[in-house]
């Protein structure tokens, strides 16, 4: 008897002008352990936990058999690449298909490290354990931390070995998105395609992903607002948790606004807007602090595209184009501020707040405390617990913020309650993501990882078997540096 797998494939990307994609298969490889699965998002898409479990599941995860009514393809785009135009397309991934969810949802999922694909160049189209086993513990955080983000379905282990700086043993990811569609996609239309194709690419991506624009009088414009707005929410958002992209470059900024492309990156532990991890950013041109302004960049790329459809005379276009673009940075700003109201238990408005959150960051910066730690540390009024709270400068910033709380009508439980929902227990520190790396690939312990998830699944909770994750890493004299898998 045949066990139901759940798979409800549509395939609309597949029906976007031939341009835009390679119909590819994954290259078979050993399926040697399901190391993870996730029954939650499983059970959310509709699929059968059983069979995700079994034999058959495995082979599906690793690429070896194709669902019969998957239609796997390689995605083209292009993009920025640390500012250097360049064609890409999918290297080492491969869309199977859009699931649609019991609820009716449509959400992309994708193979990473299934193989070489038509675009891959001089790679190997393959995918090291270690770094996606990294990326579905953060991409997993990112999602209970309220980010909007790809989530992560399972990692299989391959068995073969990939070459790299070492070698190391192989795996496959298989990702979920509410689509691939990135600033790099307009960027490869623009480029090559017709201004048909340019066309059927924004109107796919208005359908899709912002429905309500369809009947806009000028569609192209309010989608072009639409992906600013959210952009500037998640840009915010990244911020708020202190959460370092490194790879912003334009093929990885999803236009739906979700975080994609956990390559290179982390989680800042010492607050210091310079702060880069990523060993390939030498210039830091994708460090904490300049995020904003990147991703500003990244929208001015995606304008760009737009042109040809905005207005027939280009100069009118590139004006109203322009005029949208100028709203990027205030409205960042004011997600911002609204999220570091929320950090600081402040539900209204009054001009001095930013001035407050900054002045803190401000501290913070000087005496090098820890981002997640020290709003912890506020929310819990546990001030001796770090050593910036003993500066006279900030025992005038904590009466001018309580006083500040005195002048809101909500009560301070209310406040504290609000400072808790925003302020992380724990995040994916970088030691602890290794450690729990280290533990799977080197010694087939998966313990550590499964513990590791399970605390970051609720970062809200501020439990006690959280306390143990809460602790920076101890001062070394060599900085943490990410690298691509
Ligand atoms: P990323 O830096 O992850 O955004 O990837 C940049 C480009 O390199 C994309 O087109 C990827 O598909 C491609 N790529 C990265 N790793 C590999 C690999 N091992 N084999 C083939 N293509 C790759
Ligand atoms: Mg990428
Ligand atoms: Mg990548």
């Amino acid at each position: 008897e045949k066990v139901e797998t759940g798979w409800n494939f549509d395939h609309s990307y597949a029906r976007l002008p031939e341009l835009f994609f390679q119909s590819s298969d994954p290259e078979p490889a050993h399926a040697h352990r399901l190391i993870i699965a996730n029954d939650r998002l499983a059970d959310y898409l509709g699929l059968n936990t059983e069979w995700l479990h079994s034999e058959e599941g495995k082979e599906v995860l690793a690429g070896n058999i194709v669902p019969d009514s998957a239609f796997p393809l390689a995605q083209a785009y292009a993009g920025h690449q640390f500012g250097h135009f360049t064609m890409l397309g999918d290297g080492r991934a491969l869309l199977l298909g859009e699931q649609i969810t019991p609820q009716d949802e449509r959400v992309d999922i994708q193979l990473k490290g299934s193989g070489r694909t038509p675009y891959s160049r001089g790679g190997d189209g393959r995918a090291p354990l270690g770094p996606m086993l990294r990326e579905y513990i953060i991409s997993e955080a990112m999602h209970a931390l309220g980010v909007p983000t790809n989530r992560s379905l399972a990692v299989v282990a391959t068995g073969e070995s990939v070459i790299r700086e070492t070698e190391q043993p192989g795996a496959v990811l298989t990702r979920v998105a509410s689509s691939h569609l990135r600033v790099g996609t307009f960027q490869f239309a623009a480029r090559w395609g017709t201004l048909e194709d340019l066309r059927a690419l924004a109107d796919y991506t208005v359908h899709r992903h912002f429905p309500t624009i369809e009947s806009d009088e000028n569609r192209y414009l309010s989608l072009l607002q639409q992906v600013i707005e959210r952009q500037a929410k998640l840009i915010a958002k990244w911020q708020l948790i202190g959460f370092i992209h490194g790879v912003m470059n334009t093929d990885n900024m999803a236009i739906s606004g979700e975080t994609i492309d956990y390559g290179p990156c982390a989680f800042m532990n010492t607050y210091d807007p310079a702060t880069v991890f990523s060993s390939i950013d030498i210039q830091g041109r994708y460090a904490y602090g300049n995020q904003p302004d990147i991703a500003g960049w990244n929208l001015v790329r995606f304008a760009e595209t737009l042109i040809p459809l905005i207005h027939e005379n280009q100069d009118e276009a590139i004006k109203i184009a322009e005029r949208e673009l100028s709203h990027f940075t205030s409205l960042y700003e004011a997600n911002w501020l609204d999220g570091m109201r929320r950090k600081l238990g402040i539900f209204n408005q009054e001009t001095e707040d930013k001035e407050l959150a900054e002045d803190l960051l401000r501290m913070m910066k000087e005496y090098k405390a820890d981002f997640t730690n020290t709003f912890r540390a506020l929310t819990f009024d546990r001030l001796e617990d770090m050593s910036i709270f003993e500066a006279p400068e900030f025992k005038k910033w904590l009466e001018q913020w309580r006083n500040r709380l005195d002048r809101q009508e909500e009560s301070k439980d209310t406040s504290y309650q609000l400072m808790k929902n925003n302020n992380p227990a724990v995040i994916p520190r970088n030691h602890r993501v290794e450690e729990a790396i280290e533990a799977a690939v080197k010694e087939e312990d998966f313990s550590v990882l499964e513990q590791l998830l399970g605390v970051l699944s609720n970062p809200y909770a501020h439990s006690c078997e959280q306390e143990a994750y809460t602790a920076p890493p101890e001062p070394t004299s060599q900085p943490y540096r990410t690298f691509c898998g």
